[in-house]
């Protein structure tokens, strides 16, 4: 349904956040228009999770089949040892999750939901402007400014620049607020079809769809096909918790590969055979970071909103960072909508930091508690953790022997405790909060009690 207030509306940023906006905004009837620094889309990244409070938005929107197409849906996590690829648990995915949360698990490779995105932003009327840096910003007034001089006004500035965001300080108080390293990096490389059926065992990894995670001490390495059918390949990272001299927000530094596959030489065969694929050329090194809680999405004016990375980019171990970008985007849309002028449409965008930021601090929390669960040190703590995995799929597989489909549709929901879920992401409770989100129902919630 369109707004009944038309709003002219500027974004910077042509990343997942920024894209998302885009449809969002533009899908309800606003002028939109996104200012991207490149030239083009990047081709840059690996894979993303999309868990079932982000495939829920997809669905909203209506990009459900473009998005299946390029995407893969394991049925299981698989958590294996290092040495000996040894199963010692499954995380279920499909079709469980959409069985209790009502919408599925889907893995993709970035570039492709960046792309799906930008079809979806332009088909609802969004322009997107590329070679458009902005190199300064009014925030408060909600101006910004491109390199090439243009100076160009709008009713919101959306600002979705990423984890190094060059105008987060600029809003009240965020002056101290950096992007900091997780101190932890990764190697990754994404390895074609054809190199990975040369090998009969890592075609295998090639055939099925689950995600695969090889957990050593201090070194974890994790394995998933991306993309489509048609245009299949393999995305794997090798990541590992010391500090890395590549700074935060460098996606593309090339890697030693020579120092990755040193990671991996006491892990199993298949890590092994699977890291001897991978050419010097496409091995990229990357550091993890995160933008610690800041004081201010909002300028004072309101005119600014901060969204994606820019305001809060967490650490990737709940796998959630594209999905607190979408969930952003979707909320930013109902606050938008809600507005009836631009004086209303500031004290909305208020309103959204408070709705937003205590969910960031709850997935943040899971994320921080995850840490270092897949890189314990062979020992009591790594065999606790094991058999903990153990116990989880026995129980779930029991559970499904039990119920199956109908039955595991009908379970009493557990109870998300909003605010107070603590650090484990493992809990049904965490579990309910962090997957059966609906963004729009609480949005709507929350705007219902601001009048
Ligand atoms: C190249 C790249 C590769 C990535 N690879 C992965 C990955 O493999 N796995 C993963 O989990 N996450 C990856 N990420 C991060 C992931 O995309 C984000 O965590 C998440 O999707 C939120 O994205 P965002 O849109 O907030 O920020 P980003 O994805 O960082 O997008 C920000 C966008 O803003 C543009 N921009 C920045 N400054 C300006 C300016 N002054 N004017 C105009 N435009 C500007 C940037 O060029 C970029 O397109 C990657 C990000 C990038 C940019």
């Amino acid at each position: 349904m369109e707004s009944q207030t038309t709003f002219r509306i500027n974004i910077i940023g042509a990343g997942i956040a920024g894209l998302a906006a885009a449809v969002a905004l533009a899908r309800k009837g606003h002028n939109v228009t996104v200012y991207e620094s490149n030239t083009e889309l990047s081709e840059l990244g690996a894979g993303i999770q999309l868990q079932p409070n982000a495939t829920r938005i997809l669905y909203r929107w209506g990009l459900q089949d473009e998005f299946r197409k390029l995407s893969n849906e394991p049925s299981v996590m698989k958590l294996m040892r290092y040495s000996d690829a040894r199963v010692v648990g499954e995380i279920a995915h499909n079709p469980q999750q959409e069985w209790e949360y009502g919408f599925p698990h889907w893995q993709c490779y970035r570039p492709d939901l960046q792309m799906l995105l930008y079809d979806a932003a332009v088909a609802a009327g969004a322009k997107v402007q590329f070679s458009s840096r902005v190199v300064d910003a009014d925030v408060d007034k909600g101006i910004i400014i491109l390199g090439d001089g243009r100076r160009e006004e709008a009713d919101l500035v959306v600002v979705a620049d990423g984890i190094q965001s060059r105008f987060r300080h600029l809003l009240p108080d965020n002056a101290d607020a950096k992007a900091v390293t997780c101190n932890e990096f990764c190697f990754r490389a994404v390895i074609s079809r054809e190199l990975m059926e040369s090998d009969p065992e890592t075609a295998r990894l090639m055939k099925g769809e689950d995600s695969m995670v090889w957990s050593g001490p201090g070194v974890v390495v994790l394995g998933y096909p991306v993309s489509g059918s048609e245009n299949r390949r393999y995305n794997t990272l090798i990541s590992t918790p010391r500090p890395c001299d590549i700074p935060v927000g460098r996606w593309g530094e090339p890697g030693d590969i020579q120092e990755a596959q040193g990671l991996v030489k006491d892990f199993c065969p298949v890590v092994r055979k699977l890291w001897s694929l991978v050419a010097a050329d496409d091995c990229v090194k990357w550091t993890l970071g995160e933008v610690p809680k800041i004081e201010s999405y909002v300028s004072t004016s309101g005119r600014s909103v901060l969204i994606g990375d820019a305001a809060h980019a967490i650490p990737p171990q709940a796998g959630q960072g594209g999905g607190m970008s979408l969930e952003d985007c979707a909320a930013l849309g109902e606050f938008v909508f809600a507005a009836t002028n631009v004086d209303d449409l500031a004290r909305k965008m208020k309103a959204l930091q408070d709705f937003r930021q205590p969910r960031i601090e709850i997935i943040r929390a899971l994320a921080h508690g995850n840490q270092s669960f897949m890189t314990l040190p062979d020992g009591p703590a790594q065999q606790q953790r094991d058999q903990l995995w153990g116990a989880m799929t026995a129980k779930w597989k029991a559970e499904l022997a039990e119920l199956g489909e109908e039955g595991i549709k009908a379970k009493p929901r557990p109870r998300p405790v909003p605010g107070n879920a603590g650090d484990d992401m493992r809990s049904p409770e965490s579990r309910e909060d962090m997957f059966g989100y609906d963004v729009f129902a609480e949005a709507t919630k929350y705007l219902g009690t601001l009048e």
